[in-house]
């Protein structure tokens, strides 16, 4: 089986054979396709296994296709006035400064001029950069819990239209004590209206913390472990 058989649209299969990926990684094999169909998804996977793609092409494809990214912009480009409020349509979260580069990295790759705007928000530097970036507009922001949760107490960031919503090794993100940001975090997405989301959380282990988390946050969802 290649990319090609798996339902993503033109500029991101374009993007992904100039990344040189043919063929699906396991785990890219079995949740594409899944999330692609707007299923949520609990996944078991380690670093190495492809989880990165597994859940940006779903994300980039989506965003591609949403309504808003067609007919204008939310947030961003404004110039002026006081600073504005992003509102990206999906959010990435992952427990370090390192990863979240490394998602953000690759996230850019895969939407290589496709007009997807993306961000990237971590700890330990200075937020003023990362907030300037963002006033540019952003449509999926790659953050560390407790950076966005910064973010937001000073209304630089709103999750209001987040569709998307991938949580990346979220065994480590509860070992760094992380649970009380990310359910901030998840709190502030269910304020308009809960389950319009869809959510996939990736975890290397499933321990029950990471199981509560899973019922918490996921609907009937679908459990892969490869
Ligand atoms: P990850 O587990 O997402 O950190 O990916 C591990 C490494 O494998 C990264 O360097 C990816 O760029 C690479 N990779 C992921 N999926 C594929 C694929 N389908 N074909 C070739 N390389 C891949």
């Amino acid at each position: 089986e290649t990319f090609a058989e798996i339902g993503l649209g033109n500029d991101l299969k374009k993007n992904i054979r100039r990344c040189n990926y043919v063929k699906p990684t396991p785990i890219q094999r079995y949740a594409i396709p899944i999330a692609v169909a707007g299923r949520d998804l609990m996944a078991c996977a380690q670093t190495g296994s492809g989880k990165t793609a597994a859940f940006c092409f779903p994300i980039i494809s989506g965003v591609l296709s949403d309504p808003s990214l067609v007919s204008g912009r939310r947030g961003g480009g404004g110039g002026g006035g006081s600073a504005a409020v992003a509102c990206p349509l999906a959010l990435i979260l992952a427990p370090t400064r390192e990863l979240s580069c490394q998602i953000f990295e690759e996230a850019k790759k895969f939407a290589y001029m496709t007009g997807v705007r993306i961000s990237v928000a971590y700890g330990g530097t200075p937020i003023y950069q990362q907030l300037r970036s963002l006033e540019k507009g952003v449509d999926i922001l790659v953050a560390t819990p407790g950076r966005l949760v910064d973010m937001i107490e000073r209304a630089r960031v709103s999750l209001g239209m987040i569709k998307y919503l991938a949580l990346d090794e979220a065994d480590r993100m509860l070992d760094m004590g992380f649970e009380p940001q990310i359910r901030k975090i998840v709190e502030q997405m269910d304020m308009p209206s809960p389950g319009t989301r869809q959510t996939m959380l990736f975890s290397a282990t499933f321990p029950e913390d990471i199981q509560r988390l899973a019922s918490d946050f996921l609907l009937d969802y679908i459990f892969l472990a490869v």
